[in-house]
């Protein structure tokens, strides 16, 4: 039962050594045992015996070996380490010792050192039994509470002890992330196999060992499952050291948390983000974003490559130092509002390039937000636009340069931008136009001249700012408030849009031309020509106008209602037509020559009317000329001369009449008094009694009253012409004055029987022999156009209240309807060829109706051709009586 640490010491000393160990131990009553400083057996006491169940008596053998290895665990060999090195007495550690497979029994151990006299040391230790089975009530409840604690936690917890990492307690989730296997009471490596080499056993060690907790952030785990198949997760966890009572590590507090479902999400959103990137990269544009610090977090490749900078270089603020020293204050300025404000951000600068070159580049951002409103930063390009720039600066240049000129220029020139209408350019031509001064730049064109409400330009303007079609006004008329008046004036204008480079319309450039002047003197010559018209329409002739060359521009009513045609017909047409052939060609050479000359020309010619039949007309046709002489246009005016050659026709028919007329009686009364004169000679010879003297001598005395009535009728026709007949009024009895006339007719004309009725008797006022004139005209003739019938009825009756009527009846070749009225003109004889047998001069009735006019009285007609006439005047009678 005794073990000697080593045979070097000499005999006797080994001897008292061990005498002295069981003198030590013999009398103790708890298990003991001594070993030396080798940790070889010294001795041990009988308790420990039978505590120990040793059933072998070697000694001198390594307490590790001792006993089927009994002792042979981490926690005794760090005692005996323990106490080796800090020479210290250890009290109350727990130590397990293995009694067989299932059992197993907890030792509380004591350890102290015992320096001997002969420099060597012994190991004192004292085992006393745990009742481990046997917990207090307070202990109960205490597991209870962590037991609850553990299994209820959400993370996978396990306590693992010694230094082989042999589960002692694992939660429900810990059970679960390993599949459930029957894992307590086995060491990691035990229970699970497969992750010996996954780096976590040594991870325990190392936490073992140092006391250093571990903390892993997403470490794999590739663990089996039910069905033995690999599963990776990912876990969050802590290896926390245990220590026992005295501060020793006795064990790894794990504490871990499936984080599976959020790395893989992860990873998948880093995926996709990296294919984003991947994309974004491919995209030929640069593109960067920045945290919600303003702070560049990513750049595709093209900013690289595009500046020359490296990762490192461009990130945070880094990116600001490839700006143009000029632009970099602006720039970053204008970057940190936006940025500060979170609003879209837009910047024109100048960046250096990788080849050192600086180009202008357009760099613009858009704040990001994420879906809880949480503001994450800016996505933003910038597009080199340096070509652009510079072509800018140039239409910029040429813009100034242009404004320069329109504000010289003469013609009134407005540029407007925005469909508000801004008035971005305005030269003193269109300021003096509007009657308004420089403050109206930069206004909007309604604010300017609020005038134009109402009127259409404003409409206009966005209509052309809308549709992009430039609008042309013509003479339109715009009403203006210049000093305070509102003046009317009349322009030509345009409304042009005006684009930009990428074609969009962005304003109006608006150029105008004040023609009141020439609109208000067209308007004066429109007024005067429509006077002209208006005259020329009322002219009785045919009035036409042509430009200087002939063309014909105008022709007036009268024109077109000889013609029959409309304005534009007849303008096509021509006048020339409607001449007669025979003075066609006469008259054409005419017009030539005066087209030629500017002279005046005159002639008669036949023109067709409507119905197809030529009517003659004096042509008369003027130039009207302007100061210098030259030709402005021509006036023609035919006036229509078939009556008045109708006219001059029956003057000759007249002139030959009268001369027949005069003729008869002359050579009658010549024969008359030729054959007196003859007889007178016969005096001589023969009685002067038995002579036809008086007969002859009334023949004379008819024809000379014949001859003195018609000589008096040709006096009054030429007095009547020059509105000389005068009336010798007085009062008289009407029914004598005709009941005489019938008388003196009846004294010459024997054959007709000439009745008078009177149904009234009337006194009337006017001049006697005028009135007895146109008794003795209506009843002669009635005598001469009835020459087959031989009744003549003459009454006197009375026609209103205070007028007396007398009517001429005869039986004769009567009148047709269309000449009761011509018969009354001078000169008109029913059938010209009728002289013959009905001579006449065409002057009685016309005659007798001035007459009655200037008497305020009346003639009428009534008759049918073959049945008879019937010619009444109507006088006021003074008195009337039936
Ligand atoms: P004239 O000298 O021709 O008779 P007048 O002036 O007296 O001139 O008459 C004009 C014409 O009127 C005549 O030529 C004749 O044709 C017509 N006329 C006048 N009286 C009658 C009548 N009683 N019956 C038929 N025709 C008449």
């Amino acid at each position: 039962m005794i073990e000697s640490d080593t045979s070097k010491l000499p005999k006797e000393e080994l001897d008292s050594l061990k005498n002295y160990a069981h003198g030590l131990i013999k009398t103790v009553r708890e298990p003991l045992l001594v070993l030396d400083r080798n940790q070889n057996i010294v001795a041990y006491n009988a308790n420990f015996e039978k505590k120990f169940k040793i059933n072998e008596s070697e000694g001198g053998v390594s307490v590790f070996n001792f006993n089927q290895k009994q002792l042979h665990t981490d926690e005794f060999r760090e005692i005996l380490e323990e106490l080796q090195n800090s020479e210290e007495p250890i009290s109350d550690r727990t130590v397990e010792v293995k009694f067989s497979e299932n059992e197993k029994k907890k030792f509380s151990v004591n350890a102290s050192l015992l320096s001997l006299p002969t420099k060597t040391s012994l190991t004192l230790l004292s085992f006393k039994r745990l009742k481990s089975g046997r917990l207090s009530r307070q202990e109960k409840v205490f597991n209870k509470v962590v037991d609850n604690i553990l299994s209820n936690a959400p993370a996978a917890i396990c306590i693992l002890r010694g230094p082989e990492h042999t589960f002692e307690v694992a939660n429900e989730n810990y059970l679960k992330l390993i599949a459930h296997r029957n894992i307590i009471g086995k060491t990691v490596k035990e229970a699970l196999p497969e992750v010996g080499n996954q780096g976590f056993i040594d991870l325990l060690d190392t936490v073992y060992s140092t006391g250093e907790p571990y903390i892993g952030n997403e470490i794999a785990i590739n663990l089996q499952d039910e069905n033995g198949a690999f599963r990776n997760s990912y876990l969050n966890f802590v290896y926390e050291p245990t220590r026992n009572k005295k501060s020793k590590i006795d064990g790894v507090f794990v504490h871990a948390i499936d984080v599976t479902e959020q790395v893989l999400a992860r990873k998948k959103v880093e995926e996709s983000e990296d294919r984003l990137k991947e994309v974004i990269d491919a995209v030929p544009g640069i593109i960067w974003i920045t945290n919600e610090k303003g702070e560049s977090i990513f750049f595709n490749k093209n900013w690289y490559s595009y500046t020359g900078q490296n990762v490192e270089e461009a990130k945070v603020f880094g990116w600001l130092e490839t700006i143009h020293p000029e632009d970099y204050e602006r720039a970053k300025a204008i970057f940190l509002e936006a940025q500060k404000e979170r609003k879209p951000y837009s910047s024109t600068f100048r960046l250096q390039s990788a080849n050192g070159d600086y180009r202008w580049v357009i760099d613009k951002g858009s704040p990001k937000f994420h879906s809880n409103g949480e503001y994450e930063g800016m996505i933003g390009t910038v597009i080199d636009v340096h070509d652009e720039k510079l072509k800018e600066n140039l239409v910029r240049e040429k813009e100034h340069r242009m404004q320069g000129i329109v504000k010289e220029a003469t013609v009134a020139t407005a540029i407007y931008t925005g469909l508000d209408m801004n008035i971005e350019l305005a030269n003193n031509a269109m300021l003096k136009l509007w009657g308004k001064d420089d403050s109206v730049l930069r206004k909007r064109l309604d604010q300017a001249l609020p005038e134009l409400d109402g009127q259409p330009f404003l409409e206009l303007l966005r209509n052309v700012y809308r549709t992009g079609e430039t609008y042309w006004g013509k003479e339109d008329k715009v009403d203006l408030l210049i000093n305070g008046e509102m003046q009317t004036g009349f322009y030509n204008f345009t409304y042009k849009p005006l684009r930009d480079k990428n074609g969009e319309i962005y304003g109006i450039l608006n150029m105008a031309i004040d023609v009141t002047e020439s609109v208000k003197s067209k308007m004066l010559l429109k007024e005067s020509e429509f006077h002209f018209r208006q005259m020329a329409d009322l002219m009785p002739g045919m009035v036409s106008k042509t430009d200087a060359r002939g063309s014909d521009i105008y022709f007036n009513k009268n024109w077109l209602d000889f013609t029959g045609k409309a304005s534009e017909s007849l303008k096509e047409i021509g006048w020339v037509e409607f001449i007669h052939p025979d003075e066609k060609q006469t008259y054409l050479d005419a017009w030539e020559n005066c087209l030629g000359t500017g002279c005046d020309l005159e002639m008669q010619l036949r023109l067709k009317n409507k119905e197809g039949k030529y009517i003659w007309h004096l042509s008369r046709c003027e130039a009207v000329k302007e100061d210098d002489g030259s030709v402005k246009m021509w006036i023609a005016a035919n006036t229509e001369i078939d009556k008045i050659k109708e006219e001059e026709k029956r003057k000759e028919e007249f002139l030959k009449m009268v001369s027949h007329e005069l003729k008869t009686p002359v050579t009658s009364i010549k024969g008359y008094v030729q054959l007196l004169l003859s007889l007178i000679k016969k005096q001589q010879e023969a009685e002067v009694s038995k002579l036809p003297l008086q007969p002859s001598l009334e023949r004379i005395n008819h024809q000379v009253s014949r001859l003195t009535r018609l000589i008096s009728e040709i006096l009054d026709l030429s007095r009547i012409r020059e509105n000389q007949l005068e009336l010798k009024k007085e009062e008289f009895n009407l029914n004598e004055l005709v009941a005489e006339t019938i008388q003196d007719i009846n004294y010459t004309n024997t054959q007709h029987k000439i009745d008078l009725e009177s149904e009234v008797q009337s006194l009337v006022r006017a001049d006697r022999d005028r009135i007895g004139q146109v008794i003795i005209n209506l009843i002669m003739n009635a005598i001469k156009y009835s020459p087959g019938s031989l009744n003549i009825n003459v009454k006197v009756v009375q026609e209103a209240r205070d007028k007396v009527k007398v009517i001429i009846k005869d039986f004769g070749i009567g009148i047709s309807t269309e000449n009761h009225k011509k018969i009354f003109k001078r000169f008109y004889r029913v059938g010209v060829k009728s002289e013959e047998t009905y001579s006449g001069f065409g002057i009685g009735l016309y005659l007798a109706n001035e007459i009655m006019e200037r008497h305020n009285g009346e003639i009428k007609v009534k008759s049918r051709l073959g049945e008879g006439s019937e010619f009444s005047f109507i006088l006021d009678a003074t008195q009337i009586t039936s």
